[in-house]
């Protein structure tokens, strides 16, 4: 009989100890434009879920218009952050399924998302990230420079004190730097860039996977000058800095005796002159600065 049919649901529903099972937040990456920059898995999820948090929900529409995916959508954006994810929190208790995405990309990469996924792990409700597109990640591998290891910064402070330490930091960096920047921002950025990053390439990534995509290459006086009319979004990548790894070298070598160093090529079977131009170079020194000390 029908009833039975409905008590056999409601058992499945609610569990024996009469407490609802908790949701999953699926923190789920969508396109940085290109709209078929997503994957099945999160196309699943996103039909799927009980509710969709969006940062802006007119935005995300289009994406589900796009996939045929009608669902009750939540705002959740950066200035309602703190009361919206205890809204969540509260759903997720209910036993709803919620996936969070962000305009663009990776919710919690320069994005909302950072808040939720922190109290449902306070609260032991599991957290599934679905992944997909970021832009820094397409920036950094197109860019062709170094990927082995990076300093991902996300958008400068405006904070002149803080901007300055950020500024300090990419000067020193030995890693390559990435940076996020609003298209009205890029050219004060750039210009303030500008007596930190020496003659280190510079790689502007712009309108990823769009149709106006490209990768602008060049000094920062040049990408200054290069960039000065586009539009569109930006991501700034600056070569690490290569100059600290050769004073660190030469000072590992400075702390060494004259006789060791010399010791180090003899061994490997060097002669004189050629021992002398190495330990010259290592030190970044001249030979004959090296060739006097050896004489005296
Ligand atoms: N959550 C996003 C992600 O995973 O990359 C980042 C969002 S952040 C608010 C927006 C910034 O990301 C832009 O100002 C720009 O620097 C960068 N960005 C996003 N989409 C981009 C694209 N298609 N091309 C270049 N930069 C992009």
């Amino acid at each position: 009989p029908y009833y039975r049919i409905v008590n056999r649901l409601a058992r499945t529903l609610i569990p024996k100890n009469g407490k609802m099972k908790n949701g999953i937040l699926y923190v789920v990456a969508t396109p940085i434009g290109n709209l078929e920059d997503i994957t099945f898995r999160a196309i699943n999820t996103l039909k799927n879920v009980d509710i969709i948090a969006a940062e802006d929900t007119r935005h995300t529409l289009k994406l589900l218009n796009y996939y045929e995916i009608s669902k009750h959508l939540i705002s959740y954006h950066r200035h309602n952050e703190e009361i919206k994810s205890e809204e969540l929190i509260n759903e997720l208790k209910n036993g709803k399924n919620i996936a969070l995405v962000s305009d663009a990309g990776t919710p919690g990469i320069c994005d909302p998302g950072e808040i939720v996924i922190k109290k449902c792990i306070q609260e032991n409700i599991k957290v599934i990230p679905i992944p997909g597109a970021s832009a820094f990640v397409n920036a950094l591998i197109g860019s062709g420079i170094n990927t082995d290891t990076f300093l991902f910064l996300g958008f400068l402070p405006l904070n002149k004190k803080n901007r300055k330490q950020k500024l300090e930091q990419i000067k020193d960096s030995t890693q390559t730097v990435i940076i996020y920047e609003a298209p009205h921002k890029l050219q004060t950025t750039l210009k303030d860039l500008k007596e930190f990053v020496e003659n280190r390439e510079i790689v502007l990534a712009r309108e990823l996977t769009k149709i106006h995509e490209e990768f602008i290459r060049g000094n920062i006086e040049e990408i200054i000058e290069k960039s000065e009319f586009l539009k569109g979004e930006m991501i700034i990548l600056i070569e690490g800095r290569q100059e600290i790894k050769i004073e660190e070298k030469q000072q590992e070598f400075k702390d060494m005796s004259l006789e060791e160093h010399y010791e180090l090529y003899q061994k490997q079977g060097l002669n004189k002159k050629e021992i002398i131009k190495k330990i010259a170079k290592d030190r970044g020194v001249s030979k004959n600065e090296i060739y006097m000390k050896f004489i005296l």
